[in-house]
């Protein structure tokens, strides 16, 4: 589908198929459990996703209001660009742009992470099981 890029909308618009596919893929690992509902999903958003995570949240919640998953959680760990120093082998948080191996110094190090954008976890709330009830005091 080719989409039309252009203004605020288009991140909206990218946002909001995350959201639902997201969505999609929550309904169908808990309709692997049957009796159980989803209650929290977390994502891990990358720096370099190009997702905005308050946007993505927004579309979330306005999909999930008024079906049968509210009030379903949305979590999100925000990863950032790592990059891998091939010299010490140092994993470092690459902040400001800057790439150079804060341990060693060198120039060349690798890309090793920060544009993920997955699923890292459902929480799932198993069905009670049918035993008898004590009402909570
Ligand atoms: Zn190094």
């Amino acid at each position: 589908m080719a989409a039309v890029r252009a203004g605020l909308g288009q991140d909206i618009m990218h946002e909001l198929s995350i959201a639902d596919s997201i969505i999609e893929t929550v309904r169908a690992e808990t309709a692997k459990h049957p009796g159980a509902r989803a209650v929290k999903v977390g994502l891990r958003i990358g720096a370099l996703a190009g997702v905005d995570p308050d946007a993505l949240s927004f579309g979330f919640e306005a999909l999930v209001r008024g079906t049968d998953l509210e009030p379903l959680a949305l979590g999100v760990e925000y990863v950032p660009r790592t990059q891998r120093c091939p010299k010490c082998g140092l994993i470092f948080p690459a902040e400001d742009f800057s790439i150079q191996c804060p341990k060693c110094g060198e120039l060349e190090t690798i890309f090793a992470g920060g544009d993920e954008l997955q699923i890292a976890y459902l929480e799932l709330e198993e069905a009670e099981p049918k035993l008898t009830e004590i009402p909570k005091a």
